[in-house]
């Protein structure tokens, strides 16, 4: 479960276990969302009021730099997004609204299998993502349009 090893890393890596870290881990191993810091941040802090971003950046650092999260790169809106599922996927970015979908399929696991095969890499993990515009923002933008006209 994700949730158990995103714990475990931290304790491995000797942060105390306090129970806003272990909410940091508890929303990444939710959320389906690839959040940023300042997401994570916001969504806790209802029940943390007194949490600090620091906490959650050292938190989401110690995690990136255990492999336990996947660090994904700016979203077109400036800022890292974070993916606690590691399983191979692909990751389809909108460039309008700057939301993070996964595209799950079974073509990634061949092409990881077969990168791994040829290269002789024990590969960990991968960071795949595509650029673009969302069903969702191309037809808004398809509507303005047609106001327009
Ligand atoms: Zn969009
Ligand atoms: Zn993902």
């Amino acid at each position: 479960m994700i949730y158990q090893r995103l714990v475990s890393g931290l304790r491995d890596s000797g942060l105390r276990l306090t129970p806003q870290r272990l909410a940091i881990c508890r929303v990444l191993s939710e959320s389906k969302d690839h959040p940023t810091a300042m997401m994570v941040y916001h969504s806790l802090l209802p029940e943390f009021p007194t949490m600090s971003l620091a906490t959650v950046y050292k938190t989401l650092n110690v995690l990136r730099e255990q492999g336990l999260v996947l660090a994904l790169g700016a979203a077109g809106d400036g800022m890292e997004h974070y993916d606690a599922d590691l399983d191979p996927h692909v990751h389809l970015v909108c460039v309008k609204c700057h939301r993070v979908v996964d595209f799950m399929g079974e073509d990634i696991y061949t092409i990881q299998q077969k990168v791994a095969s040829s290269s002789g890499y024990q590969i960990q993990g991968a960071r795949i993502v595509y650029y673009g515009v969302c069903p969702d923002c191309a037809q808004a933008a398809d509507t303005a349009r047609e106001r327009v006209s």
